[in-house]
């Protein structure tokens, strides 16, 4: 299916085709199932949806960012862990192709692009989340790589993954600037899945912890070596700040799409529910929001592709986003009443991600931190 160049309606037909043959909702609901994740993100990976940004020279499709946040917004409309499961391992295409000389990414990124490997990107551990340069898993330099020493914790994909690209510190107490990150396998020795279980939107994005017990990366699977990673991580985090913030949209989206349907069919004291005001205006209200989120998420996906700083527009971007829906998904749930706790609308499970979505890749809070400063810096 690789022929390299799609468009963005291509793709979107693409991701319908997708959708309706992965995305069902009693695949959505239930106990957790490690195969049948495995296998979703393999259909994702044959529909391309692996290699959407990796270079074509890489067997990618070079697509620019803002298809990629499209594509991302109307799979969280459908369920918000799927959408970050994809991406996340997406994004592990993406870095190593694009950081490692292609002889050594050649080892992963055909497995990855085919959904034979699962990726993830981990940072956070259980003592070091908004303060990134805190973290204490320890590498240590040897005569053969490195050996790497500590947990991580809330990671996506870590349940099923085959590859981490992970961030630990090289000189303890060297703060930021020690911090490297490396490709981890996890069928290697002194790798360890940790038990922990999330709330069940965590779990659809497959996330958990791992340890490392003294495990050895080799010298060519150091990706961002100390003095850049920290700045790599933070200049890529841009991007993801985006990309959740469409997901947002694409669940405000879906749930005004699914609450005004609803309107229109039930009655109440002789009229449908769309005919009472006060009604109404909750939806009126979340439109308002709606349209004012997209427009900001498409100027910030449009300025990536523009290869713009999009670092003070990705903070705002996010932090509105996510607030819309932080306060117009419970609204539009409460607005279905008793009928939208059924499992088969997503509207419940929103509101959960919309509270994931305010901590990941930034929590609001840090966001703001950001977004005062630069504000100090344009005067
Ligand atoms: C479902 C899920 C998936 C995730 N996936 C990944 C992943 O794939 N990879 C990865 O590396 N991480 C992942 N994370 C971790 C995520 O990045 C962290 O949750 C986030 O960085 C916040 O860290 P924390 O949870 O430790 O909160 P803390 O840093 O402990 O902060 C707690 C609260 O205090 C606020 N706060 C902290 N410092 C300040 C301050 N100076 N001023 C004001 N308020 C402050 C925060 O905003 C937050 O609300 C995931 C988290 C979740 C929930």
């Amino acid at each position: 299916m690789n022929n390299n160049t799609r468009t963005l309606a291509q793709w979107q037909a693409l991701l319908e085709q997708f959708c309706t043959q992965s995305m069902s909702v009693e695949t959505l609901l239930g106990a957790y199932d490690p195969v049948r994740e495995r296998r979703r993100l393999s259909a994702a990976a044959s529909f391309g949806l692996m290699g959407i940004q990796v270079a074509v020279e890489h067997g990618g499709f070079g697509a620019p960012f803002s298809v990629k946040a499209q594509l991302a917004q109307r799979l969280a409309g459908l369920d918000f862990g799927v959408a970050m499961a994809v991406v996340n391992s997406q994004n592990i295409a993406d870095n190593l192709s694009h950081w490692l000389p292609s002889e050594v990414s050649k080892r992963w990124v055909p497995g990855l692009l085919t959904g034979e490997l699962v990726g993830c990107t981990a940072l956070t551990e259980r003592s070091a989340g908004s303060d990134f340069s805190a973290i204490t898993m320890q590498a240590e330099q040897t005569s053969d790589g490195w050996r790497l020493t500590g947990e991580k914790s809330w990671i996506i994909n870590a349940k099923i993954a085959d590859l981490f690209l992970v961030y630990a510190q090289t000189q303890p107490g060297s703060g930021a600037a020690g911090i490297a990150a490396f490709v981890v396998q996890a069928s290697g020795e002194g790798f360890e899945r940790s038990a922990d279980s999330f709330t069940s939107v965590a779990a659809l994005a497959n996330a958990s912890g791992f340890r490392l017990n003294g495990y050895l990366a080799q010298s060519d699977e150091l990706v961002h070596p100390p003095g850049l990673a920290f700045k790599r991580a933070l200049d890529s985090i841009n991007g993801a700040r985006v990309y959740v913030a469409a997901m947002c949209v694409g669940m405000l989206k879906e749930s005004l799409r699914l609450a005004h349907a609803y309107g229109r069919e039930r009655h109440t004291f002789g009229q449908p529910l769309g005919a009472h005001q006060g009604w109404r205006w909750v939806l009126a209200d979340a439109a308002v929001d709606l349209e004012a989120a997209s427009v900001l998420v498409d100027r910030a996906a449009l300025a990536i592709d523009e290869k713009k700083n999009v670092q003070d527009l990705a903070a705002k971007a996010k932090v509105f986003a996510t607030r819309a829906a932080q306060r117009h998904l419970p609204a539009l749930l409460h607005a279905l009443g008793a009928e939208g706790l059924r499992d088969t609308y997503p509207l419940a499970r929103h509101v959960a991600a919309a509270q994931i979505a305010t901590l990941v890749d930034g929590s609001t809070e840090m966001l703001l931190e950001r977004i005062g400063k630069n504000l100090d810096q344009t005067g």
